[in-house]
């Protein structure tokens, strides 16, 4: 948690230092409600949660004296509500043997990274991961994967730069349930600069996938960077046009500004967060907490 605050702090000291301009011993009147809704906006949580969360504090507190404490105190346990819904930590279904979790995003979003962490705690919790190299159109992405892999100690199924990346998905489906494994987390390519090409791509590996498992991929993780603002949420809009995304990863809080994405992001989306990154260091993924978020986006 410590580390998710401090990763937030330019985050909460933008919404903080907002709010305690707004409040200092002042009556929650039109004016300061005004203000504080367009700092929420200002902060990237998006017009419609400022509104939700502007409007609630003008129902059960219009005309009264307010301290920002107060208004912080409140505003946090509004929006932890808010993302209670959609925090769901990823966890593994045994059953399946392997879960197979198909991770994509814009190149630079952090899925690479996100991958060698999560295989790092699941791991870590017991678990048989395997990973594939299925970004295969970048050579460093697959080296970075191969490090993370050995550093972890689990088998990257990975081919040379420029390799089919379904035929890579195969294999790799095949040698995780070889080798019984629990988890396959399979990186692909991020050239949304070439969007027909990339949902070629895409549906071939998920199309490869179902003929050894019809229910393959269980999951579709779309990777997405903090510090793109609202910009990821055009991102999100763009993917499920491409693969049925089924969770978000939001990365690089550490650092951002812009950590209230997240908020306009579960609002207009409604996807499960599974997890947030929050450094470049092979333990900063947490898994999404409501609270522990909503508390450090407000310092
Ligand atoms: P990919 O192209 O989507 O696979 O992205 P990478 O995994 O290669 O990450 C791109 C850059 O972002 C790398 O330098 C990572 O170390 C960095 N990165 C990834 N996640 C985080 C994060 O949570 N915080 C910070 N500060 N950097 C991150």
């Amino acid at each position: 948690f410590r580390r998710l605050r401090e990763g937030l702090s330019r985050s909460s000291s933008r919404l903080g230092g907002g709010i305690s301009a707004i409040f200092t011993k002042r009556k929650l009147d039109d004016a300061a409600l005004e203000e504080l809704e367009e700092l929420l906006i200002s902060a990237d949580l998006g017009v419609k949660a400022a509104t939700t969360l502007t409007a609630e504090f003008s129902r059960t507190r219009f005309g009264k004296e307010v301290t920002d404490e107060e208004v912080r105190g409140a505003l946090a346990g509004q929006i932890a509500t808010l993302l209670e819904p959609v925090a769901k930590p990823f966890v593994p279904d045994r059953a399946k043997r392997p879960h197979v979790v198909l991770v994509v995003g814009v190149n630079g979003s952090g899925k690479t990274t996100t991958i060698g962490k999560l295989a790092k705690r699941l791991v870590e919790e017991g678990h048989k991961v395997v990973l594939a190299a299925g970004d295969t159109f970048r050579a460093a992405a697959i080296e970075q994967l191969q490090i993370w892999g050995e550093r972890i100690g689990c088998p990257v199924v990975a081919r040379d730069q420029g390799a089919d990346a379904a035929g890579l998905a195969f294999d790799a489906l095949e040698q995780a349930r070889r080798q019984g494994a629990d988890v396959l987390l399979i990186d692909t390519a991020g050239r949304l600069h070439n969007k027909a090409g990339l949902m070629a791509e895409l549906q071939k590996v998920i199309r490869v996938l179902k003929k050894l498992d019809p229910e393959a991929p269980h999951d579709v993780v779309l990777v997405l960077d903090a510090t793109t603002g609202q910009n990821a949420l055009q991102q999100v809009a763009t993917f499920r046009e491409l693969v049925n995304v089924t969770g978000l990863v939001v990365t690089k809080l550490d650092g951002s500004a812009k950590g209230g994405v997240l908020v306009a992001l579960a609002e207009a989306q409604g996807l499960p967060v599974h997890a947030v990154g929050v450094g470049e260091g092979a333990d900063d993924l947490r898994p999404f907490s409501a609270e522990a978020f909503a508390k450090g986006l407000l310092g």
